[in-house]
């Protein structure tokens, strides 16, 4: 029996695998754990040159890992040098008028970049156009992004910078909205916009990297050693060298597991890139598209109409026809997807391409995730299961809604609203989907939302907003327990992303991603779940922050 580098001690070990909290140790070697011990015996692998860290009473666990995240454009909206956040602002004239204040604070700025828009909380919800914006600046590009992030108002300056005139056609997954005249208004929608967000996230690179660390910095403090990376980026398309250099200097202390647009698949150059990331710090996973898009503007795909608004079902984001011969092809060469579906009829399709995939290709094991999955048929909940494809859910997501009340004034809009109380049983159904065998990854979106895991945990397990609303939580049949969402938040989001082999739980040979928070969990209140701190990240067997 060797002396480990490392021993932590605890009576609350949460392994990953959903058992409930023991007491005992884990002894780390390297990068891996060399050993989990139940009950006594931990003490025999110290030795005079070992670390002992006693946690006590504070839960020891997985690090987590965010199952759905768009880190390379959170990072830069986490800088407020870089851009301002619109969520307070009341009204159209309200949010011009921000941008006016950061553009006169900042004049060096190339862009003046604001995000969080929310144009449902206002009265009137009429978004700003082109002119709107060039009344306060002219002479620089400006962009206003919605908070679902799939919407920007833009000024002339902008349009121009992006090279788009009246003459330009709306890409197949967007929408390049244009008046009566057909003048260009400087909104865009979904696919069209991106185009935007991607040409202000490229400062130089020192600027860049700087905006990663920051964000990593900001990342092990919460106790996140692993994310999933998935398209858009929203940032320039290939972060990877800046990662890499990250892992040079020791400041990548977060797994990150990426996810490209499908659209962008060819089979030779993305086997090329798997191989190459294919067990480090950075792996490429799979691949990402979104086929319909949020329940609030009415473009999350619905198999009957929306309750608010009986004259649409949304609609798909991109040609399905085309989606689904990139899917099938992307299915056969063996590569995983990840599927933004958030209406039940989007969810259905997405099954229903996968389920083609496997008649035609056979069961492979790919981990298939369909993302957010907001609203589901009955009909489909055992489909998942049965077709082996994971769901990634957002409970923060949720919360948000509920803010909305009934009013459908939500970040989202009121999902009761839109889809009525018969479909909203079905909504984050995460116990139906649980108890009907799928496997659940818990993430942020971030940044959507923030990066913080407990909120996401609170919400799975209350259905309640911060505040403790609604009484008893939102059709709390669909809560999960404290050992599911953790369970999902580490082993889930591995399993989900192909890791698991090495990833996610405690156990001899897995890598050493530990945590330890500054209270046990499982004991913990639920207002109390939302001040849980992290006191210790582990990665890779280093300790990465202390509080
Ligand atoms: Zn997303």
């Amino acid at each position: 029996m060797s002396n480990a580098a490392m021993v932590i001690r605890g009576n609350a070990i949460f392994d990953g695998t959903g058992a409930k909290p023991f007491a005992g140790g884990i002894a780390v070697e390297g990068k891996r754990i060399a050993a989990v011990v139940k009950g006594e015996g931990i003490d025999r692998y110290i030795g005079p040159d070992t670390r002992v860290i006693d946690c006590g009473d504070r839960l020891v666990m997985p690090g987590f890992n965010d199952g759905h995240t768009h880190i390379t454009q959170g990072a830069f909206l986490e800088d407020p040098d870089f851009s301002f956040c619109l969520l307070e602002s009341g009204s159209r004239e309200e949010a011009i008028q921000m941008a006016k204040e950061y553009g006169d604070s900042h004049p060096d700025n190339e862009w003046v970049f604001g995000y969080m828009m929310n144009n449902l909380l206002w009265k009137d919800q009429t978004l700003p156009t082109c002119h709107d914006i060039d009344r306060v600046i002219s002479d620089r590009p400006v962009v206003l992004q919605l908070a679902d992030m799939h919407t920007v108002a833009v000024n002339t300056c902008a349009i121009e910078k992006i090279g788009i005139t009246k003459d330009t056609k709306s890409p197949a997954d967007g929408v390049i909205e244009k008046d009566e005249k057909g003048e260009l208004t400087g909104r865009f929608y979904d696919g069209a916009s991106f185009a935007f967000t991607d040409a202000i996230c490229s400062p130089s690179d020192e600027v860049y990297m700087q905006i990663y660390e920051n964000l990593f910095d900001k990342m092990k403090k919460l106790g996140i050693t692993s994310c999933s990376l998935v398209a858009p980026y929203g940032a320039h398309d290939d972060p990877l060298p800046y990662f890499e250099k990250m892992e040079e200097k020791g400041t990548l202390t977060s797994r990150v597991m990426m996810y490209p647009n499908i659209a962008e698949y060819e089979k030779e150059s993305f086997a090329a890139l798997q191989k190459k990331y294919a067990d480090g710090k950075l792996r490429i996973r799979g691949l990402k598209q979104l086929i319909d898009g949020v329940t609030s503007v009415f473009t999350a795909y619905l198999l009957e109409p929306y309750t608010n608004d009986p004259g649409t079902c949304g609609a798909t984001s991109v040609d399905m026809k085309e989606f689904k011969k990139q899917a099938l092809e992307a299915i056969k060469d063996g590569v995983p997807l990840r599927i933004h579906t958030i209406g039940d009829r989007a969810v259905r399709e997405m099954l229903d391409i996968f389920e083609e995939g496997e008649r035609l290709y056979g069961k492979q094991n790919l981990r298939h995730v369909q993302e957010h999955l907001e609203t589901i048929h009955p009909e489909d909940i055992p489909r998942f299961a049965k077709l082996g494809i994971c769901g990634c859910m957002q409970p923060w997501h949720m919360l948000f809604d509920l803010e909305g009340g009934d009013k459908g004034n939500g970040l989202y809009g009121d999902k009761e609203a839109a889809v009525g109380s018969q479909r909203a049983k079905h909504s984050w159904p995460m116990r139906e989907l649980l108890d009907a065998g799928m496997v659940l990854s818990l993430g942020s979106d971030f940044p959507v939302v923030g990066l913080e895991p407990m909120c996401e945990i609170y919400g799975a397990v209350t259905r309640q907003t911060f505040d403790g609303k609604p009484e008893g939580g939102w059709y709390p049949g669909q809560r999960i327990t404290m050992e599911e969402a953790l369970k999902a938040y580490t082993w889930g989001s591995a399993y989900a992303e192909g890791c698991e082999q090495d990833l996610g739980t405690l156990a001899e040979g897995m890598l050493a991603d530990i945590i330890v928070l500054d209270k046990n969990l499982f004991e913990a209140k639920p207002q109390e779940i939302l001040d849980t701190k992290v006191v210790t990240t582990i990665m890779d067997g280093q300790v990465v922050y202390e509080a």
